[in-house]
């Protein structure tokens, strides 16, 4: 019962002071019934709110503010359809191992299962994409549940989390002395996931000093780890090469002299042992097999999941922080040093075959082809993101053909400057990603480069970047359509429907830019080098948000990009 002598507050509130009281300093989300207080609330509170238009994109940017900044990104959604867009936030932030926590309101508790305004049992729904959910019944409940979700998201592999809040729950009140109460217990919960065993370092350290081959594989769980630190002394102090993952470049710097990528068939057809920290043997390095990996090979990895241990069984794995197992390694490897030097064989073949094929692409790049191919203005961009310096630009990329090349040839010098679509292959991360990178990083300039087709699926939040004058350039490979328009052969276009558009097909010579500067924005539409040029320098310079329309020929690049064969 409310006590009429004391001021009261709502359940809407409490969300908003419980979780500024925990510490988020932003939330993404989609307002409506019955969250639309929480977000007003949470601003008063000074939670800054980002409103979005779908909640596919709050929860997109949500995982990847929770990646770059290491504390969960946390994203609010209305009831039923609102919580069911926001499964892709979920389902993205459990495929990335990156930490999210998706809040959404809900139907009343006395009306569930009557068929009550949007009416969905939203934590079954949310079951197979989440670590952790749990529903406030009781508005006492909110800052405890509140401090769970968010630890949960973050402790051991990081990941995706649910608080559900019921519309009465909202509704509910108490006294504010009773809320200061509740709110002055509330703590982060102790919560046991991370399994540590006894790290086999002298084993770890032995193979990598007896090696013939060996090589160093990082993905971006030692992104969010922050172990660039570690890594860089690992691997200048023993002259071991160096393969990133695609989300893992720039920990070390794609220029340095031990990196592999452009030898990447040869590095890991190749080598005897492989130290592999942060970053799953899935699909994206083969599931760690022949034919693109020795069938000798042996695996060092190095996880925070021991579930990832006991999956791909390596010959060793350690359980752990990249970080600390990196500078136990570092200090085992200090008191008896070694280091391949760059005359040995390996790094030898290696770095020759890396000069090689980067003097093979570079002819490529030289070219200044009009229409525009993707890696003439692939190079162009490539060139006007390093002449940024430092701090470089976050690039985020998405796309078949566009993420692709953008992927062999734009460059990442930093740690976390590249966000791409991921291990779940996502498309439509693109403007989601952009928002939070521009929130999680305040004055840094965020450089997206999208296919037509991944821009298209988040396209409105472009208005999003002029609403909150976010510093992004989002440049749109536009070939018409998904993989380039239609590539159908003459005796594919029959049966009834063969007037229609290609599948594959959009809309020929989009006006993209025109959608942004419809909004107040600035946007380029350019068809050659000379207009791409000026375009990157103008939205480069002004760091407000634009749109770069980049007419490119349809048939330059292949159906689904690099994946053609799972088509
Ligand atoms: P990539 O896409 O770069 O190959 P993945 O997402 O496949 O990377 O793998 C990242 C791995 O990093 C996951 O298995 C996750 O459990 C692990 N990880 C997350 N945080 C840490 C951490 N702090 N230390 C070590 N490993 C981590």
């Amino acid at each position: 019962m409310a006590d009429a002598s004391q001021s009261q507050i709502d359940g809407s509130n409490l969300v908003a002071l419980s979780l500024a009281h925990a510490g988020v300093q932003h939330m993404f989300g989609v307002v409506g019934i019955p969250v639309t207080a929480v977000a007003t609330r949470a601003v008063a509170a000074g939670v800054r709110f980002i409103a979005f238009h779908n909640e596919q994109s709050a929860g997109y940017a949500a995982t990847a503010y929770g990646y770059l900044t290491g504390r969960p990104g946390v994203f609010l959604t209305v009831s039923g359809p609102g919580c069911v867009h926001g499964l892709a936030g979920l389902s993205n932030a459990g495929a990335n191992a990156w930490p999210a926590v998706m809040i959404s309101g809900s139907c009343d508790q006395a009306d569930a299962g009557r068929g009550d305004f949007q009416e969905l049992d939203q934590i079954e729904a949310v079951k197979p994409f989440v670590k952790f959910s749990a529903k406030a019944t009781h508005i006492s409940q909110i800052p405890r549940l509140v401090y769970e979700v968010l630890s949960h998201a973050v402790a051991g592999r990081p990941g995706g989390c649910y608080l559900d809040l019921p519309s009465d729950v909202l509704h509910q009140t108490i006294s504010d002395s009773e809320a200061n109460k509740i709110l002055s217990e509330a703590e982060n919960p102790k919560i046991e996931e991370i399994r540590h065993e006894a790290l086999d370092i002298d084993k770890a350290v032995s193979l990598l000093r007896t090696a013939e081959r060996p090589l160093i594989v990082f993905g971006k769980g030692a992104a969010f780890a922050r172990a660039e630190e570690p890594l860089k002394k690992l691997i200048e102090t023993t002259g071991i090469p160096f393969l990133p993952t695609p989300m893992g470049k720039g920990i070390l710097p794609d220029t340095h002299e031990l990196a592999a990528t452009a030898a990447r068939s040869l590095a890991i057809g190749r080598c005897d042992v492989a130290l592999v920290v942060g970053a799953r043997l899935n699909w994206l390095l083969h599931f760690g097999e022949p034919p693109k990996w020795s069938k000798d090979v042996k695996f060092i990895l190095v996880d925070i999941s021991k579930d990832e241990i006991e999956l791909r069984k390596p010959f060793l794995g350690m359980v752990g922080d990249a970080k600390n197992v990196l500078e136990l390694i570092n200090k085992e490897i200090k008191d008896q040093p070694f280091c391949l030097g760059r005359s040995h064989p390996w790094v030898e073949a290696i770095s020759n075959k890396a000069k090689d094929n980067v003097a093979k692409m570079e002819a490529q790049l030289s070219k200044d082809v009009v229409p525009f191919n993707f890696l003439t203005p692939m190079r162009i961009i490539r060139d006007a993101i390093l002449a940024e310096g430092s701090p470089a630009p976050i690039l985020v990329s998405e796309g078949a053909n566009t993420m692709d090349v953008g992927r062999a040839v734009l460059i990442q010098n930093e740690p976390r400057t590249r966000l791409d679509a991921g291990t779940w292959g996502t498309m439509g991360v693109g403007l989601g990603y952009c928002i939070a990178a521009a929130v999680a990083s305040p004055g840094r300039l965020v450089v997206a480069v999208e296919g037509d087709s991944g821009f298209g699926f988040s396209a409105m939040e472009v208005e999003t970047l002029v609403r909150y004058q976010l510093p992004v350039v989002v440049i749109v490979f536009n070939n018409g359509g998904v993989y380039g328009g239609d590539r159908r052969t003459p005796e594919e276009i029959t049966g009834p429907y063969k007037d229609d558009p290609a599948p594959t097909s959009f809309v020929p010579d989009s006006q993209y830019h025109v959608l942004m500067q419809s909004f107040g924005g600035k946007g380029y539409k350019v068809e050659t080098p000379e207009e791409l040029k000026s375009a990157l320098s103008e939205s480069f310079s002004a760091r407000k948000p634009a749109v770069i329309n980049v007419i490119i020929d349809p048939y330059a690049g292949s159906e689904s990009g690099r994946l053609q064969h799972k088509n």
